[in-house]
């Protein structure tokens, strides 16, 4: 019988317990995370929970009688060492856990933004509940907000702002919007739609130094403008929390390396969510993803070898982002494709971008098109893919999924 003791309470943590007990683990089940409360889910933050739409106690990925029901021990706690020779974790507060099997699910963190100014007040970033409840705060009484990176947070965040009739400006570094995960195609129609809702976007934009005495007043570009500003949303990507991991001796290269078992180089060490690299056979390289399905596969992956039924991690990536009324939903990796093909109509709302890599299709993009994502999902699942040749103007997609599946 082991104990599984798990640092961090996120998405990847919380699934890795609960999969555990479904699984049938008799051990204990530990999860140590450094945030107060019950474990939540991040989405929302940026979205409906930003917005007051979503109430507080649904942020919850369970409540605590979940818990107490499964016998999940919660300890609020940051573990800063861990012993491999004695199989312990230790605690900031000197508490220390014994392990069986560890689990590192300790997720990312922000980039911070490396320029004068960017501690100054009304300058946040979006990454836990705290961060959104400042912004909540703060939103209200806003008039002039600069969003400082085009991806999907920070978009998502402007989409929000907008929204509330603020006036929003976004600047993005690269030539555009969520130039890391998606193709031209994507960028191109969501510059439009924010655009379309008054928000000002400006690409090339290379931010120099934040403006204000104690609280933010202004943000200066490499070109001397300054652009007025009373709060200001930090959305320039995040860092995995590795550092455990490596001052333990194992293996980090922009995030915790494990193998296609998500393991460490330590049998008894495990990694998974968004701090985990792993090798994907989707990209055909070692891959480190910020996805809620990321870390919900991983886990399950991870629980399912724990209690004896091991399989290599394979699941097809896919994500979703909502800004405006356009559900953005993206069905593997598109990273690496030569080839990118608009089916559907950028201009009605609703279309689908197909991405090929050497002549074969890796990825969809579908914006407002759920039934390509999902028979994408189905297509990449079952092991197929698609050949550039079929996808002629009138090629019925869904249609031919559902005949090979
Ligand atoms: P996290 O959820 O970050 O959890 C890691 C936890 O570990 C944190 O609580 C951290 O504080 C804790 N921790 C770290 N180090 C320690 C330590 N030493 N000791 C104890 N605890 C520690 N994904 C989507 O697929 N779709 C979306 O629309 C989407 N929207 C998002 C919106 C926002 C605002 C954010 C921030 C993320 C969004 N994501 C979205 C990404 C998704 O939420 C993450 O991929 C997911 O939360 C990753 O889960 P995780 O458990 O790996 O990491």
């Amino acid at each position: 019988m082991t104990d599984v003791v798990i640092v961090g309470a996120g998405q990847a943590g919380f699934q890795v317990a609960a999969s555990l007990r479904e699984q049938g683990h008799p051990g204990r089940v530990v999860l140590v995370g450094d945030e107060p409360g019950v474990p939540y889910q991040r989405p929302p933050l940026s979205k409906a929970y930003l917005s007051g739409a979503l109430p507080g106690e649904r942020l919850a990925l369970r409540p605590q009688a979940f818990y107490d029901k499964h016998g999940i021990e919660l300890v609020c706690g940051r573990a800063v060492g861990i012993d491999r020779d004695r199989r312990r974790v230790a605690l900031a507060d000197e508490r220390e856990l014994e392990y069986g099997h560890l689990v590192l699910a300790t997720g990312t963190r922000n980039r911070e933004l490396p320029v004068p100014g960017a501690k100054l007040d009304g300058v946040l970033g979006l990454r836990t509940r705290e961060d959104a409840d400042a912004l909540r705060e703060r939103i209200g009484g806003a008039r002039n907000v600069v969003v400082i990176g085009g991806g999907f947070i920070g978009l998502e965040f402007a989409a929000a702002a907008a929204k509330l009739g603020l006036s929003v400006t976004v600047l993005e570094a690269s030539d555009r919007l969520m130039r890391r995960a998606v193709s031209p195609a994507v960028s191109a129609h969501y510059r439009e739609l924010h655009e379309r809702q008054g928000t000002r976007v400006l690409s090339d934009a290379s931010v120099v130094a934040l403006h204000g005495g104690h609280e933010v007043t202004g943000v200066e570009l490499a070109d001397g403008s300054v652009l007025p500003a009373d709060l200001v949303v930090v959305g320039i990507g995040v860092v995995p929390n590795a550092e455990l991991a490596a001052d333990a001796g194992l293996a980090v290269d922009n995030g915790i390396v494990v193998d296609e078992h998500l393991s460490t180089s330590d049998p008894r060490i495990s990694a998974v969510g968004d701090c985990a690299v792993y090798p994907s056979r989707h990209a055909g390289a070692p891959l480190r993803l910020e996805s809620v399905q990321n870390a919900v596969d991983h886990a399950r992956c991870l629980a399912a070898r724990l209690t004896g039924a091991a399989e290599p991690y394979a699941s097809v990536p896919w994500f979703w982002s909502n800004q405006f009324d356009a559900r953005l939903q993206i069905a593997g990796i598109s990273a690496g494709h030569d080839e990118a093909v608009v089916h559907g109509d950028p201009s009605a709302g609703s279309f689908s971008v197909f991405c090929f890599r050497a002549g074969q299709l890796v990825c969809v993009e579908s914006v407002n098109r759920t039934p390509d994502h999902m028979a994408a999902r189905k297509l990449f699942t079952a092991g197929g893919s698609l050949g550039r040749e079929l996808l002629t103007p009138g090629f019925d997609f869904r249609q031919h999924v559902a005949a090979l599946t």
